[in-house]
């Protein structure tokens, strides 16, 4: 195959482009991968090929080359017969738990979030939704713009669940991927006794996350009378668990006085109370948004779906071209979202833009698009654009 060879479709060189990446991706599979259902999603095709089993690495990575898939999934169930087409015939052992966390679900992000719709026939860009051109009939191309701290945040969130899972749920191995595209996941693998878990038990970790039902009133600092004593009931501290660990991780963030943070801390059993209570209302104020900052928004059915799809970790999430990347802890507190998350970073295309697109910051650089004038630009920027439906790759350099 030459890259160099015109007249060939974008979806074509975005499939040669994968191609090359899948001879020597080093995808990461979990250790019971052969107990997994694997499905895929090719290019042109919005159906999914299901029902996959492998046996070794090797086959997998032969099917992945030759039939090279836009998006690639494992099963967060685990089952004695992973192939066999008929749900009930796979008989489940046990499911993992998922945690899907996405930039435009959260709160802060859902208002910030810029939706475009772009005519690729008159080049109009228009801000309300529509289906087509106001100015020339043609079918528009919905085009959602997340701002980059907006992926920060979600990787802020996704950190204090992996807090969460260590310290409140007891869970010590579990993988933290980018999503490729907007957002983090986290598989924690279970063994067969803790995956037997049903989906209201789920249903009740998702509560728990989000704090439903919790009652600020039990957090706060105030003065208690029992047996005609009366003392000042303390903040949550460190050492406690729960929600009242959650709430103190925030009082951390925010308190600098140091008697009342080493109390916090758990390095110090008791309080003086009159200082206690003279900044009472400051930190109740305090406890009251750490009800709101400490809440873990998760895909609702991400966790509950006991036969869900995990994308595997290290393959090319097709809707914008990144990696699902593994992270440590330390690269999740500083993720970025920039060009060493695309496999195709050290290339260079020639693109034609299909709309007008204003300027918009993607992986630090403005870029601003006129439909019909070709640009060169790097590869990680291109294939975005190209997947996105927004530009035609011409030349790969
Ligand atoms: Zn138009």
């Amino acid at each position: 195959m030459s890259k160099r060879e015109r007249n060939i479709s974008t979806e074509q060189r975005l499939k040669e482009l994968f191609r090359d990446y899948y001879l020597k991706a080093p995808l990461h599979l979990p250790p019971d991968f052969n107990l997994r259902e694997f499905a895929f999603q090719l290019f042109g095709s919005s159906g999914y090929i299901r029902h996959k089993a492998f046996l070794s690495e090797a086959e997998l990575r032969n099917f992945v080359v030759q039939h090279v898939p836009k998006h690639m999934y494992f099963s967060a169930a685990k089952y004695l017969d992973p192939a066999r087409p008929n749900m009930d015939e796979k008989m489940r052992i046990g499911t993992d738990l998922v945690f899907d966390i996405d930039a435009d679900h959260i709160p802060k992000c859902e208002e910030v979030l810029q939706v475009l719709y772009l005519c690729p026939r008159c080049g109009a860009v228009i801000e309300k939704p529509r289906d087509t051109c106001e100015v020339c009939g043609s079918k528009l191309i919905e085009y959602q713009h997340i701002p980059e701290d907006c992926l920060e945040e979600a990787a802020r969130i996704t950190y204090l669940l992996t807090d969460v899972i260590t310290n409140e749920l007891g869970h010590k191995i579990f993988t933290i991927t980018f999503s490729g595209h907007r957002g983090f996941h986290i598989h924690v693998q279970l063994n067969e006794e803790e995956g037997k878990m049903g989906s209201e038990a789920r249903r009740e970790l998702l509560q728990y996350l989000l704090g439903e039902g919790t009652e600020l009133e039990q957090y706060l600092v105030r003065v208690v009378k029992k047996r005609r004593r009366i003392y000042v009931k303390p903040p949550p501290r460190i050492v406690e668990g729960g929600w009242r660990r959650r709430i103190a991780l925030f009082l951390l963030h925010k308190i600098q006085d140091y008697e009342i943070r080493t109390f916090i801390e758990g390095k110090k059993q008791a309080i003086n109370t009159s200082k206690l209570t003279s900044i009472a209302d400051e930190i109740n104020k305090l406890i009251q948004e750490a009800i709101t900052a400490m809440r873990i928004i998760v895909d609702e059915k991400v966790l509950i779906d006991l036969s869900r799809l995990i994308r595997v970790p290290e393959s090319i999430n097709g809707k914008a071209g990144f990696i699902v990347k593994r992270l440590t802890l330390d690269e999740l507190t500083n993720f970025k979202l920039d060009e060493t998350l695309s496999p195709f970073a050290s290339l260079e295309l020639k693109i034609l833009p299909k709309v007008n697109m204003p300027k918009l910051r993607l992986l630090g650089k403005d870029i601003r698009l006129k439909r019909g004038v070709s640009l060169r630009i790097d590869g990680a920027l291109g294939v975005y654009l190209a997947l996105k439906g927004l530009a035609e790759i011409i030349e790969v350099l």
